[in-house]
């Protein structure tokens, strides 16, 4: 049994280390073999710096080579990989760097500065570059390091399975994201699991278009390619052309829902390109059942929704074999336990809606500096409480109903933000809703829905209070409706309700 995320990948590649496993769009490739031996020396460079286990490795880069053999180098080398979004500011990053401590800080040349600065102030270790080409001095201090070969090709290979691999940041969508410390035992199951329900094998070839800095693409997308010897298509961003340039060489592509919006929206999208895939994989934030279907009738296949988050990595997914049902994010995955509960923490019928609550191996060690918030997000039995809501239904799948935050209570009842998008957003001339609840002097919070009409539609808000009432109870009925062009989203798709609650915070004062 690996003790070793790396070495899980390092077994799995074994008898086809010189195969090309990983290929950019601007003609670089890579084998196993050169991932591994670029990745010893990079974690050999590291403990020359006087790096040791468990020391934190923050890395705010554009996505590269590189940059994943950085990350496997910290997997090898022990030491805590801490990826940030790009897009982080530099009054965000002060709080990552003060809150995670690191030993080193990797960055942009283009930021170099900034954190320098804020590495000094946090106290904390020195400051690398790596820009997106794979140069800096990262690159120049690991290239000094011997070339490793033969039998100690894997070394170091450092941490076992009850450290930590990587601190990951929650996306902050509910508020100040919280530091997720993840080991590798939590990541070798979740990965294994993946690798045998989604039937990844040496001859499969993933698009690989997400950042590298989340969950989704970092551990589910890498991780199910380098733990099944398959290869992928790396593309720096999400561009739809480049898709659909690249879907044709491919048999699996990952993707947050928007990702499946915006290729349905190119005329140039057809199930032409499609005819190698056997696998498009949603998550990240709720796939549309509008999206599901408009997708299966352009292309014939029909979207895997799954569920997960950086606490758990995936807890929940639709079967490759077997009936795939949009709305839902299929039952819980081999080895993952899912309840669903009430408020007093007792199982509620299929159905009904309560608190998701998740135990397995793929659960987190708990959050970073944050012992009160762990404690009690679980519960005495050890499962953890997702903050999500959802149903189970007969057949055992999960359907996210929302998050626990997000419900409104409306004159002492819970609206349920979700049931009431689904009605609206099948008004005629609807693309996509989001329901919240504002403070309401009379009912504690009001309904409030924010509407993205349809490119050539009109609509006004009594069409939507109308076609609303004709499908729900009074209570859930939005008192309220105001139209945008679009709804606010953070860099995984995920609609951010805290501000659509800050805006139209003063609608019914
Ligand atoms: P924060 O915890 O900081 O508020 P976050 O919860 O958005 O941020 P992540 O861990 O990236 O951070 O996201 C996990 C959440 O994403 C889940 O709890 C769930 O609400 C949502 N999610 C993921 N996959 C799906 C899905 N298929 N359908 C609906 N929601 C999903
Ligand atoms: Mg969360």
């Amino acid at each position: 049994k690996p003790v070793n995320l790396f070495a899980l990948f390092s077994n799995r590649n074994a008898s086809t280390p010189d195969r090309t496993l990983l290929e950019t769009d601007t003609g670089q490739s890579f084998t196993f073999t050169d991932l591994d031996h670029h990745s010893a020396r990079i974690a050999r460079y590291l403990r020359e710096l006087g790096l040791s286990r468990g020391d934190r490795v923050t890395v705010q880069v554009e996505k590269s080579p590189e940059a994943l053999c950085l990350y496997l180098a910290c997997l090898r080398g022990g030491f805590v990989y801490h990826p940030l979004n790009l897009g982080y500011t530099p009054s965000e990053l002060r709080y990552f760097i003060a809150d995670a401590q690191p030993a080193l800080v990797v960055c942009d040349p283009s930021k170099h500065e900034v954190l320098a600065g804020i590495a000094e102030a946090a106290g904390t270790g020195s400051v690398l570059t790596l820009d997106a080409a794979g140069h800096g001095s990262l690159s120049e201090g690991a290239a000094e390091q011997p070339e490793s070969a033969g039998p100690v090709r894997c070394e170091p290979v450092d941490a076992s399975r009850d450290d930590l691999a990587a601190l990951l940041y929650s996306s902050g969508t509910t508020g100040t994201p919280k530091g997720i410390m993840l080991t590798h035992g939590n990541l070798i199951s979740n990965t294994e699991t993946l690798v045998d329900f989604w039937q990844f094998s040496a001859s499969d070839r993933l698009l690989h278009a997400l950042p590298m800095f989340h969950v989704h693409g970092l551990f589910v997308a890498i991780g199910c390619v380098l733990a099944s010897g398959a290869s992928m298509r790396w593309l720096p961003n999400y561009d739809p052309g480049k898709i659909i340039e690249y879907l044709p060489e491919c048999t699996i592509m990952m993707g947050v829902p928007t990702y499946y919006t915006r290729l349905l929206a190119r005329t140039d999208f057809s199930g032409d390109v499609c005819g190698n895939m056997r696998l498009f994989i949603s998550g990240s934030a709720p796939l549309l059942p509008e999206t599901f279907q408009a997708f299966e009738a352009r292309t014939g296949h029909r979207i895997l929704e799954r569920y997960g988050m950086t606490e758990t990595n995936m807890n929940t997914s639709n079967p490759v074999d077997g009936e795939r049902r949009p709305g839902t994010v299929g039952p819980p995955l081999p080895g993952v336990e899912a309840r669903v509960v009430d408020d007093q923490g007792q199982p509620v019928a299929n159905g009904a809606v309560g608190h998701l609550q998740i135990r397995g191996p793929n659960v987190f060690a708990g959050y970073w500096n944050l012992p009160d918030k762990t404690a009690e997000d679980f519960t005495d039995d050890g499962f953890f409480n997702t903050g999500d809501q959802g149903t189970f239904d007969d057949d055992g799948y999960v359907s996210i109903v929302g998050r626990a935050k997000d419900l409104v209570i409306s004159g002492g009842l819970n609206v349920y933000p979700k049931e009431v998008e689904l009605v609206i957003d099948r008004i005629a001339g609807v693309s996509e809703s989001a329901v919240i609840g504002v403070p309401h002097d009379d009912f504690g919070e009001g309904v409030v829905a924010v509407v993205v009409p349809q490119a050539s539609a009109t609509l006004d808000e009594e069409t939507i209070i109308r076609g609303a009432r004709a499908d729900l109870a009074a209570f859930k009925v939005p008192k309220r409706v105001f139209f945008v062009d679009e709804l606010p989203r953070n860099t995984m798709a995920k609609v951010q309700k805290n501000v659509l609650r800050e805006t139209y915070r003063d609608t019914f004062s």
